[in-house]
């Protein structure tokens, strides 16, 4: 599952930020996802309390804020809602699309003591 990776990826970051801002624990992080990184909340949520067993994360609670994908059509220029990875203008039917928003996956926010 490629959000387990993810997950990892975050766990890492996180320790090493611990780590360099000598916290002792993290009691909160806060992930920014969008719509359109490929990266399912729920699964990330799902996976996250096994990632973290035994880590420095243990207790730490994980929130996601997502972020709206927002596409444009290379063609026609519309601006539109895109729920997708493949999508395609819902105005010309185009398939030459770029990402607005939503492409995000970042660490926002470690709440930290
Ligand atoms: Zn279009």
């Amino acid at each position: 599952m490629h959000e387990l990776g993810v997950v990892k990826a975050v766990i890492q970051t996180v320790e090493s930020i611990m780590v360099q801002e000598k916290l002792e624990t993290v009691q909160k992080i806060v992930l920014e996802i969008g719509e359109l990184s490929g990266v399912v909340p729920a699964y990330l949520e799902a996976c996250y309390p096994a990632a973290v067993y035994n880590t420095a994360m243990e207790h730490t609670e994980l929130a996601i804020e997502t972020i709206p994908g927002m596409a444009r059509c290379i063609r026609c220029n519309e601006l539109f809602r895109a729920y997708e990875q493949d999508f395609i203008c819902p105005h010309c039917g185009g398939k030459d699309l770029e990402a607005v928003s939503g492409k995000e996956l970042m660490i926002k926010q470690i709440v930290g003591y």
